[in-house]
């Protein structure tokens, strides 16, 4: 029978270590016979599952229901995901039960994103639950058209700072290079509505790109360039290697990095020859926008072994949204799944303030109680660090909950995450010390 599996490579068949199932503890490698300290135990090694099991019944049911003249192969071709999308009501209503809401945001008049799910996202989202956390994120409502209080079309302010069209230069040594207003998949609460899908408005061709690599060139201040947009992962090996390689010659640029939501929206795009080509371009990073825990399929996690396997860094963004992520249960989730796949949780991102997006915005105390929850709680790799863009163009300002509850005699008081208060022999200042 076919498998869905995004790639051929078999995983390591179930037993192909031990033979027998059991894995044997034991002292041949080492000088000390641990037996002299412990006692030997067998323990039984519980056959991995085959890392295309969940996917193929879901993918194939769906492939078979809405696309039944498509072969495996063509499904598993990002170029035929991304012709290959769901852009319209029409075809959305075929493949989900629209509710009033969606229906009537979809023939209104168009809101600021586009509407465009790849074939493989669409898959993960449930045909009948409209509350779906997946499918909020991408499927429109009404709500998009209102626009609240503090609203704003770039509240970062990138417009303002950028110097030549598609560079942001915001902070002193790095720069965002926006060299796509294409994404996959288009979420909802997109920082940038007002750009992405708009190719007419902000398209990103050969012209542009050679100003943006001038602008970097001329300023050897600049040592870490994110390339973003849109997605860069919708763009083509060759003007990705394009884009990398005149990166690259200028001497003064030490890191690249990489923003996308493909490895989770459109796994299919991390090819073998992709990833040969990123490679050549070390040291590079890649931060993955990550959503929900559902998203981490064994098709997203294949995609990212494969880069992380390339020795590409993996970080993941987060935004907290409200209904979708704003709990401690399903962030616990999140950041453990991204652990498990290699991919080190970055940043958990206040929502930013663009029109008609006051339904996923949570409070700030949310993302606190957010953090409090994994603090202490789970391995330290697993916590993003919280932040807030400053509208205006402030930049990212962490957030923490509250930690030091004060100071007595000369003790500063401590609250850990368990709410217990320490107290620590904090050092008088400098100029304090009597010698
Ligand atoms: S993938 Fe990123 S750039 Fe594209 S719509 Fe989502 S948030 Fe915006």
């Amino acid at each position: 029978m076919e498998s869905e599996a995004l790639f051929a490579e078999e995983a390591e068949p179930p037993g192909s270590r031990t033979g027998n199932g059991l894995q044997h503890y034991n002292n041949e490698h080492v000088g000390v016979p641990l037996d002299t300290f412990f006692t030997l135990v067998e323990v039984p090694v519980i056959p991995a599952p085959k890392l295309s099991a969940f996917s193929d019944s879901r993918a194939r049911t769906f492939r078979k229901r809405f696309f039944p003249d498509t072969t495996l192969k063509e499904w598993n071709d990002w170029h035929w995901q991304l012709r290959n999308r769901i852009r319209d009501a029409e075809t959305l209503g075929r493949m989900i039960h629209l509710s009033e809401d969606e229906h009537h945001a979809m023939i209104g008049a168009a809101g600021a994103i586009p509407l465009a799910i790849t074939p493989y996202y669409m898959s993960l989202i449930d045909p009948w639950n409209p509350r779906q956390a997946l499918r909020r994120t991408v499927v429109p409502t009404v709500h998009e058209h209102f626009r609240s209080n503090g609203e704003a079309d770039d509240p970062l302010h990138e417009d303002e700072d950028s110097p030549v069209p598609g560079i942001v230069h915001r902070y002193p040594d790095r720069v965002l290079f926006l060299v796509t207003g294409t994404c996959s998949t288009y979420c909802r609460y997109c920082t940038r509505s007002r750009m992405v899908g708009h190719q007419a408005n902000h398209c990103r061709n050969t012209e542009q790109w050679e100003k943006g690599i001038a602008y970097i060139a001329a300023h050897p201040e600049i040592r870490d360039v994110l390339l973003s947009g849109g997605d860069p992962l919708t763009l083509a090996d060759e003007q990705l290697d394009w884009l990398l390689a005149n990166l690259r010659r200028i001497p003064h640029v030490e890191l690249i990095r990489i923003g996308t939501k493909a490895p989770v929206v459109l796994p299919q795009r991390i090819t073998p020859a992709l990833v040969k080509m990123l490679k050549q371009y070390h040291p590079l990073w890649i931060s993955i926008h990550t959503a929900h825990p559902d998203e981490l399929t064994p098709e997203a996690a294949q995609a990212c072994a494969r880069l992380a396997d390339a020795g590409i860094p993996l970080g993941s963004q987060t935004v907290l949204l409200s209904g979708i992520n704003d709990d401690v249960e399903t962030m616990t989730r999140l950041v453990h799944g991204l652990l498990k796949i290699r991919v080190k949780p970055y940043y958990l991102y206040q929502c930013d303030p663009i029109p008609g997006s006051s339904h996923f915005r949570t409070p700030v105390s949310k993302g606190l109680e957010v953090i409090r929850g994994l603090r202490g709680f789970t391995t330290g790799y697993a916590v993003p660090t919280y932040v807030i863009d400053a509208p205006g163009g402030g930049g990212k300002i962490p957030l923490l909950p509250e930690y030091v509850e004060g100071r007595e005699e000369g003790d500063l008081l401590l609250r850990n995450y368990e709410g217990k208060v320490f107290r620590y022999p904090d050092c008088p200042a400098a100029e304090s010390v009597i010698h």
